[in-house]
């Protein structure tokens, strides 16, 4: 499946608003704020469950700026096309 996203100033993001990342989490924005960088993908399977109300209540926990210095925090790789 294909993961398609405009944020284009992520370190997964590709030309064609493509994510190249290996897999992501997306969260409710709560989690989002609370849970550190290492939270992402690689817990999935048993994360707590948190639901949202509004797509505008949820949030990829994966999403990392370009450059950050967190970037292998949550040992997500990047994919290539
Ligand atoms: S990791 Fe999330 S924010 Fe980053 S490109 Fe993929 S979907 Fe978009």
């Amino acid at each position: 499946m294909a993961v398609m996203c405009s944020v284009n100033n992520c370190h997964y993001w590709a030309e064609g608003n493509k994510c190249r990342a290996s897999s992501i989490l997306v969260v409710s924005d709560s989690m989002a704020n609370d849970a550190p960088d290492t939270y992402d993908a690689m817990q999935a399977e048993n994360a707590t469950p948190t639901p949202a109300d509004t797509c505008m209540a949820t949030a990829c926990k994966t999403f990392v700026q370009e450059g950050d210095p967190a970037i292998t925090d949550d040992h997500i790789t990047p994919r290539i096309y």
